[in-house]
């Protein structure tokens, strides 16, 4: 049996064309970007060749991109680096409830060295509200951290209207994109950010690359010291390779958007459709609409989690029960927390994410050995039998 892959939001396979241009730079084309020989020239041009591309998706100037080792890399950058930065003005920073751990573990480490952190509550689908940013503004606020869309449960933030008092304010805008970018259309003009982190792993590039767009005039601590690479801004020899892969990556992601997210959107709508209709105590997490094209999160009442991921992985389905970094452990996800979910029913959530190998079909796969699993995990719950009784009373 051949199986199926639903976790596109933990991470995407990469596309064979991506493979294809990375290939001659961990081959023959070895030089290193920084020297001025003939070989290191090459190197350098395709990573400028990169750098433009890449601009060019994000609306951007090639000088405002920094190649970075991934998402957790480019948050902890613009996030310690203008905390840093801008220490002498203040030290007052403003973030979500629902952040990824990239953001949110970053945050809580300024706490220890003495920043000042607010925590923005979300409403139950997960929204931010725009004025309880601007209600939160201190003189001393140096940065605020939204992400653009959310890993575990899909809700698409109101960045542009958030921006607009940021920008007002002169406070600085740091948005995780790792979700949207090659996703949804993400334009840092249209935005309105300072600074925005993505990632090539969740756009079908490979893994351990991304970068961090940072607007021209924005000042940062380097988090890598060392030689002068990326305009000063981040120290190490350029991963060529995985640069020009995520380059690839991205135009191809832009090129087939519109058409790809509208089609999955409507196999989203189905699952999310099916799951609801014949799946009792069952609630969806996430904004019905302002979501991921490719994101299904609901909780289960009265069922594990973890127990319903490895059933469906004996069947041939990969899913998750949230964001990769909390499974595994038994606390529930932060995200769903923030949502004003119980605990209990907190621990029963399924994240199926689609890609673009997803197929009608698979849908189909999951729908039938859905419904019977839940139920299955339900019958030996304790919790379920007595809420069938009391039902019953
Ligand atoms: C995956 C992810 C990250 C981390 O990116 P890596 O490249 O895996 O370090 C950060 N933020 C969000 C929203 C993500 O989904």
């Amino acid at each position: 049996m051949s199986r199926i892959y639903l976790d596109h939001a933990s991470t995407t396979p990469m596309r064979p064309e991506v493979l294809e241009v990375m290939l001659p730079f961990l081959k023959e084309q070895y030089g290193n970007p920084s020297s001025i020989y003939g070989e290191g020239r090459d190197a350098r041009k395709a990573l400028d060749q990169a750098r433009d591309k890449l601009a060019k998706a994000l609306g951007a100037s090639p000088r405002e991109i920094v190649f970075t080792s991934g998402g957790s890399e480019a948050d902890n950058f613009a996030i310690k680096g203008a905390a840093f930065a801008l220490r002498d003005r203040g030290n007052h920073i403003i973030t979500s409830a629902i952040e990824h751990h990239a953001v949110y573990n970053t945050c809580r480490y300024l706490e220890k060295h003495g920043f000042r952190i607010t925590v923005l509550p979300v409403d139950s689908y997960g929204l931010e509200d725009p004025a309880d940013v601007e209600a939160a503004l201190i003189p001393e606020t140096n940065l605020v951290s939204i992400m653009h869309a959310n890993n575990e449960i899909g809700t698409i933030q109101p960045i542009t209207e958030i921006s607009k008092t940021l920008r007002e304010r002169k406070v600085l805008f740091h948005t995780d994109a790792v979700q949207t970018v090659g996703h949804i259309p993400v334009n840092v003009q249209e935005l309105g950010v300072d600074l925005l982190s993505l990632s090539a792993h969740k756009f079908y590039g490979p893994k351990g690359v991304g970068a961090l767009y940072v607007r021209r005039g924005v000042r940062l601590d380097p988090l890598i010291h060392g030689g002068a690479q990326e305009h000063n801004r981040r120290a190490g020899t350029e991963n060529v390779a995985g640069i020009v892969g995520m380059a690839e990556a991205l135009e191809l992601a832009v090129e087939e958007m519109d058409k790809e997210a509208q089609r999955q959107r409507e196999l989203r709508d189905r699952l999310i459709k099916g799951i609801m209709e014949r799946i009792p105590h069952t609630r969806l997490n996430g904004h019905p609409t302002k979501r991921l094209p490719g994101n299904v999160s609901v909780c289960f009442e009265f069922i594990e989690g973890e127990s319903l991921l490895l059933n469906l992985d004996m069947q041939g389905i990969a899913a998750s029960s949230g964001s990769a970094c909390t499974s595994g452990s038994l606390e529930p996800s932060h995200v769903l927390l923030a949502l004003g979910l119980p605990h209990e029913i907190a621990h029963g959530s399924l994240r199926v994410t689609l890609g673009r190998d997803t197929t009608a079909a698979d849908i189909d796969a999951v729908m039938e050995v859905l419904p019977g699993t839940v139920d299955k995990l339900r019958q030996r719950s304790p919790l379920y039998d007595a809420d069938a009784l009391r039902k019953a009373h």
